[in-house]
């Protein structure tokens, strides 16, 4: 595993805030469903020194939940009248 010189603020791919960035120039297997801390991973192609290489963008759960949709909605709120 590597990390780039120098990686971008938000991941390229979904333009959301990432936890970590990783390098890898071979085939590497990925499983999220049962990992506490990631949730999604995004792909991004790219290359170093005329070798391709794959960059891996590891968002957390926080980080996913807060891209869009409301996760949980709060149980006290008040019935409409
Ligand atoms: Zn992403």
């Amino acid at each position: 595993m590597d990390v780039p010189d120098e990686p971008p603020v938000e991941c390229p791919v979904c333009e959301t805030a990432y936890d970590s960035v990783s390098v890898h120039d071979e085939g590497v297997m990925v499983n999220l469903l049962d990992n506490d801390r990631y949730r999604r991973v995004c792909f991004e192609p790219t290359s170093r020194g005329g070798r391709a290489m794959l960059r891996f963008y590891h968002h957390t759960h926080e980080q996913t939940d807060a891209d869009g949709e409301q996760a949980d909605v709060p149980a006290d709120s008040e019935p409409g009248g």
